[in-house]
């Protein structure tokens, strides 16, 4: 097969959508006015921002006005869960919990909130990487200010049982934030139904560009500034509005949400083969439930390879891929997530993430299924660890 360019990797980014490209042109050339002025194109640009926020109010079920825009996911991660403690410590209340296997933009904030007093209680996840919500009723305190549990994970991309801890959270009156940046576009989402208090999401994950994110906050909650400085978005969040990409990730998002169910049907089927295709080598392991996961995510461990050699060679391929998280790659360390869900080390480090689209195809899946093994095999030769690691 001749080689081709496959980009699978969708997890660390998405490329920008043409339709999310046009929506946003006019915003840096002809409506290119401050969403606080007073004169026409300032009001052209503050229709848009509000025309974007209802979209993606639209997508979660929730009100235009519980939507603040942010500049990334991190940023809404950090907002809601210091917000979040810094009201409610005042009120004696300085528990959080969350897992074990969040995205760093939550553990390094619980962390952060750690060394300034807080208690952090970090639930454990199973082999199959999902989180059992009694462990969550368990550890609710009279102390506890916030519950924070990742939608779906970013490496293994596993989906937790997110109504049912919003049941439990609302029940035991402790709020409940989540961290959907992944699942957002991808699961249905309804805010209200399934008792989420916050949520936070991304744009360059479904299609937007990079650097804008979103901040639910159900009405009545009282959560300080992250950023303090102008009146923008209702007071809460200083900035000028990044126009442009707030249109575009209005436009991502209800491109994302529509026709969700056929997308995910036709991802999961390819995702299904790849996974099926890669588990024929041997001593390869799927890593997260087999189910319960997003349509696109792949991630296999294959033992007796290291993922960073498997990457490279992977690129000369013409393939995108990840060894885990993009956000850690570069450290030596293997993998929170898939030491969490019990990999030992070596395998951690061996283990491949495929995240593909709706642009993915069957050719391309072919590709991937033809040039992976010889990869792993001569991979597996140089290692001077493979003949013990087979032999066991
Ligand atoms: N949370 C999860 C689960 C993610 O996957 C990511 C990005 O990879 C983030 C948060 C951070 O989002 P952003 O890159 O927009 O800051």
């Amino acid at each position: 097969m001749d080689k081709r360019f496959i980009y699978a990797d969708n997890a660390a980014t998405t490329k920008v959508s043409r339709e999310v490209i046009d929506a946003m042109l006019p915003y840096f050339t002809v409506h290119y006015g401050n969403a606080s002025s007073i004169y026409a194109m300032g009001r052209d640009a503050k229709k848009a921002i509000e025309t974007a926020r209802d979209k993606v109010a639209g997508a979660l079920g929730c009100e235009s006005r519980e939507i603040y825009f942010t500049s990334c996911g991190s940023e809404a991660d950090n907002w809601a869960i210091r917000g979040i403690c810094e009201t409610l410590s005042a009120k004696g209340k300085n528990h959080i919990i969350t897992s074990v296997f969040e995205h760093h933009a939550i553990l390094h904030t619980c962390q952060a909130l750690e060394k300034k007093g807080f208690d952090v209680t970090y639930i454990p996840v199973d082999e199959n990487g999902l989180i059992d919500p009694q462990d969550i009723k368990k550890a609710i305190t009279p102390k506890t200010a916030l519950v924070s549990i990742m939608y779906a994970n970013n490496e293994i991309g596993t989906i937790q049982p997110i109504s049912e801890i919003g049941s439990i959270c609302k029940e035991a009156g402790v709020l409940f934030h989540t961290d959907a940046v992944q699942a957002v576009g991808h699961v249905h989402i309804d805010v209200k139904e399934q008792n989420i208090d916050l949520l936070s999401l991304s744009g360059h994950k479904i299609h937007a560009q990079k650097g804008i994110g979103a901040l639910y906050i159900r009405k009545g909650i009282n959560i300080p500034n992250l950023i303090f400085g102008g009146a923008q978005e209702r007071n809460r969040r200083a900035g000028t509005e990044n126009v442009p990409a707030i249109v575009g990730l209005g436009v991502a998002i209800e491109e994302a949400v529509k026709d969700i169910d056929a997308r995910a049907e036709k991802i999961t089927k390819l995702r299904n083969r790849l996974i099926d295709g890669i588990l024929t080598l041997p001593r390869t392991r799927l890593n997260g439930d087999r189910d319960k996961r997003l349509p696109g995510n792949c991630n296999i461990s294959i033992e007796g390879v290291e993922g960073e050699s498997l990457l490279l060679m992977l690129d000369m391929a013409g393939i995108c891929a990840s060894s885990g998280s993009a956000c850690t790659s570069g450290s030596l360390d293997p993998s929170h997530v898939l030491l969490a869900i019990g990999l030992r080390h070596e395998v951690a480090h061996g283990s491949l993430r495929l995240s593909i689209d709706e642009s993915t195809t069957d050719e391309d899946v072919d590709y991937i299924l033809e040039v992976l093994p010889p990869i792993v095999k001569r991979l597996r030769d140089m290692s001077p660890l493979w003949e013990t690691i087979n032999k066991q």
